[in-house]
């Protein structure tokens, strides 16, 4: 406890030194085409990106209000010699920690890694407070299905329906969920069904890398549990958070992957297709795809 105190202070005297160097130095930071950012629109994420500078910290240490303020501030400038980069302005005074919380308040069972099956799992994180989502969430999502499920849906997080009732996948994309597996013969009963976090970003903005690095190893363990043996992932933000790379959807759906030593096969989140009727097609070479991998396992 003590430990964890002296380690907060650190991290306060970084945050102060950081905030006199932006008031030495100013306050822009500059992104380059490799860094995966957490800040940029879904739409700029699939432009190609332009070049310019790094600053890695940007993702780790960004927080739900500057995540959703930076895409606004966002404005293209071009140094003399540089190519164009994207440059973003801080103007708001907020701790870059204030996401952080003290392992003591994370309010898990310490043994929830033991857990055996579904249920005692659930039980032992479902309070969680490891991240800043566990206070604004209304619900928390564990996930809904067969716990023995050869096949696992995975999604990047809940939505407000989600929140609400405290099940994956039940609102409007949901239902078309349901009719998608309903299209090659399998229920909802046959399939278990989650997401990468138990919890809502608010405005359902992406998850933040701190986000996914505190939630993930509760689904490493759903996983280990459920022993399936094929991942579809649903949509390019899990299948790029799930399988921690910047490919395209194109990229994502035109590949086989691995997680953790299981298949991950990645599709548009339904929610795109209730959007874009136009992507139904592919979607549905995706499903078929997963279909003939679901039979030969
Ligand atoms: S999103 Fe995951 S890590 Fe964060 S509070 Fe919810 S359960 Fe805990």
């Amino acid at each position: 406890m003590a430990d964890q105190k002296s380690q907060l202070d650190v991290l306060k005297m970084i945050e102060r030194f950081l905030k006199q160097q932006a008031e030495l130095y100013g306050e822009e930071i500059y992104l380059s085409e490799k860094t995966p950012s957490p800040i940029l629109s879904k739409e700029e994420e699939d432009e190609p990106s332009s070049s310019g500078r790094q600053l890695q910290f940007s993702a780790s240490i960004s927080t739900s209000t500057r995540h959703v303020e930076k895409k606004e501030e966002m404005a293209t400038k071009q140094r003399p010699g540089e190519s164009p980069s994207k440059t973003i302005k801080i103007s708001e005074e907020q701790g870059l920690f204030e996401n952080v919380v003290l392992k003591s308040e994370w309010k898990i069972d310490p043994k929830w890694h033991d857990s055996i099956s579904l249920p005692q799992l659930e039980e032992r994180i479902s309070k969680c407070l490891k991240c800043r989502l566990g206070s604004t969430r209304k619900n928390f999502v564990f996930g809904v299905g067969n716990p023995n499920a050869k096949l696992v849906f995975i999604g990047e997080a809940p939505g407000a329906d989600e929140d609400e009732q405290g099940e994956p996948f039940v609102g409007r994309a949901g239902q078309l969920l349901n009719k998608i597996l309903a299209a090659v013969q399998l229920r909802r009963e046959d399939v278990y069904i989650c997401n990468i976090l138990k919890c809502r970003p608010p405005n359902n903005r992406d998850p933040l890398p701190e986000e996914v690095e505190a939630c993930e190893p509760f689904l490493k363990r759903q996983l280990e549990i459920i022993r399936p043996k094929l991942i579809m992932c649903l949509g390019r933000i899990a299948g790029q958070t799930l399988l921690k790379t910047n490919a395209t959807l194109t990229e994502l759906r035109n590949n086989i992957y691995e997680y953790e030593g299981i298949k991950v096969l990645v599709t548009f989140h339904p929610a795109a297709l209730l959007r874009n009727p136009n992507w139904k097609r592919p979607a549905w070479e995706d499903v078929q795809k997963m279909r003939k991998m679901y039979d030969e396992i």
